[in-house]
């Protein structure tokens, strides 16, 4: 099965969309990985899941890529005696350390490390924004507060801290447990960090990963925008979490930062997701806003690797007509004749690395010579990393040895990827690679297509040969 288009879909797994019938109709409909979000997601279910999803990577042949979301610092407010309470603006409403329930003038703020961390003058934003409250008395204990906007505060609502650095890493005990799991299956290739602030964040979870699955961090808070180059080096993938991210902001820079992220990103050759209300109002209807679509079309037209979808696809109505709706989106943006000069505006210029130099003279060649595909031999993904980040108007082919690697490279754009032995000599090489592409419906005898690879097959980061092949009459072996 191939798809028509270079743009990645992620569709978050929830209640909509846990059984398995279902989970293979999403990914019949375009969804090339799936997201677990451990803020909802109990260890059993999470396993579940990802024996669905394999049992569905089986029968299709795809690999399939499995991002588990880990929370984060995701902060709460504690109970009210009466589940919720009514504030007026210009009142006095506190926030402390006393675990009991709350009232008009009070409520439990569970994280001691917040309340010492807030400064007078910081902004709190309580459920998503609809109540805006502001610091004027913090004494570690408690943080004694104006109400600016907003009138109601009920049990367990999330609050957000534009203005403040936190002491807590990204990390919390939850999502240790949560990594610990999900690394324990073996079965997971994207873990995603929330709430990252500084590029220090990362270093605990690449320790414990070591390797083992791709370390994508979610950019939701202004304290990390700060520090993005470094928080970048240090990341497998990004992804801009526009929900938080929209509240932690002034929501009318978020699609400037969409940009810039972006755009950081393709320069660095690191897979970035889009996310968040892309299609939500296909949550409850069948099809999106004029608004929507226009959303979508813009992460396509930037480049973006992957766009995602969060409740549309966990907990909608529509989980199979939103992804459906994605891609079909992302192949008429795609079709676009505009599409080529606005992405190619954006291309990064080569490292002095040979597997850039050779990604580059791939996709020149490529489209000089007007080639059916590249194919590029990956065993650690970085050749293949490199591939994607020329964003070549051809297919890209990854062919790996290793299912791990081709699982991690489904979030990659343009990128095709199959996993076959490493060849065994040079014509085995070219014969190979012949034979994928037509089997995998990207060529037929006579096309022609460009193998790069780095001889002895199964160095890592040694991309130094490139191979022009014709596809042989019997789609077998080429010359
Ligand atoms: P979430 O992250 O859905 O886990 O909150 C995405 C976002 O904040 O946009
Ligand atoms: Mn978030």
């Amino acid at each position: 099965m191939r798809r028509y288009r270079k743009v990645k879909i992620l569709a978050t797994l929830g209640p909509a969309s846990s059984e398995e019938g279902m989970i293979e109709k999403l990914h019949e409909a375009g969804a090339d990985l799936f997201r677990i979000n451990m803020s909802h997601a109990s260890h059993d279910l999470m396993r579940t899941l990802i024996s669905r999803i394999r049992a569905v990577e089986a029968r299709s042949g795809r690999p399939i890529g499995i991002l588990c979301d880990l929370q984060g610092p995701k902060l709460r407010v504690g109970k009210f005696a009466a589940g919720k309470v009514t504030l007026t603006p210009g009142q006095t409403f506190t926030l402390d350390n006393r675990d009991e329930p709350g009232d008009e003038t009070r409520v439990f703020l569970p994280h001691p490390e917040i309340l010492e961390a807030v400064k007078p003058g910081h902004r709190l934003l309580i459920d998503d924004g609809k109540l805006a409250l502001k610091a004027e008395k913090a004494d570690g204990k408690s943080i004694v507060c104006t109400v600016i906007a907003g009138t109601s505060i009920s049990d367990r609502k999330g609050v957000s801290l534009p203005d403040t650095l936190l002491g807590v890493g990204a990390l919390t005990d939850k999502d240790r447990i949560d990594l610990d799991a999900a690394l324990a299956t073996g079965e997971v290739d994207w873990v995603a960090l929330s709430f990252v602030q500084r590029p220090d964040d990362l270093a605990e979870v690449r320790k414990i990963a070591r390797g083992r699955v791709g370390v994508m961090s979610k950019i939701e808070k202004p304290q990390a925008l700060e520090r993005i180059d470094e928080i970048i080096e240090l990341s497998d993938a990004l992804m801009v979490a526009r929900g938080d991210l929209g509240v932690e902001m002034p929501i009318e820079t978020v699609p400037g930062i969409q940009k810039q992220l972006t755009r950081a990103c393709r320069r660095a050759g690191k897979p970035v997701v889009v996310a968040t209300q892309m299609l939500e109002s296909m949550i409850s209807s069948p099809v999106p806003t004029r608004a929507e679509v226009s959303d979508v079309s813009i992460a396509v037209f930037e480049g973006a690797d992957a766009i995602m979808l969060s409740a549309e696809s966990a907990s909608g109505q529509y989980p199979v007509e939103a992804v459906s709706m994605m891609a079909s989106i992302a192949r008429e943006v795609e079709k676009d004749p505009l599409f080529p000069s606005i992405i190619y505006a954006q291309r990064a210029t080569p490292e002095a690395t040979g597997a850039d130099a050779i990604s580059l003279a791939a996709r020149q060649i490529a489209e000089t010579l007007r080639l059916s595909a590249i194919v590029t031999y990956t065993s650690s993904g970085t050749t293949g990393l490199r591939a994607s980040r020329e964003r070549p108007e051809v297919p890209i082919i990854a062919l790996s040895p290793i299912v791990h690697t081709a699982r991690r490279l489904s979030i990659c754009w343009g990128m095709h990827c199959v996993v076959t032995q490493d060849a065994t000599d040079l014509d085995d090489m070219v014969n190979r690679a012949c034979r994928i592409v037509v089997s995998e419906g990207f060529g037929k005898p006579g096309d022609r297509i460009i193998i790069s690879a780095g001889v002895p097959l199964g160095t890592p980061g040694a991309t130094n040969m490139l191979r022009i092949a014709y596809i042989g009459s019997d789609g077998q072996t080429g010359i």
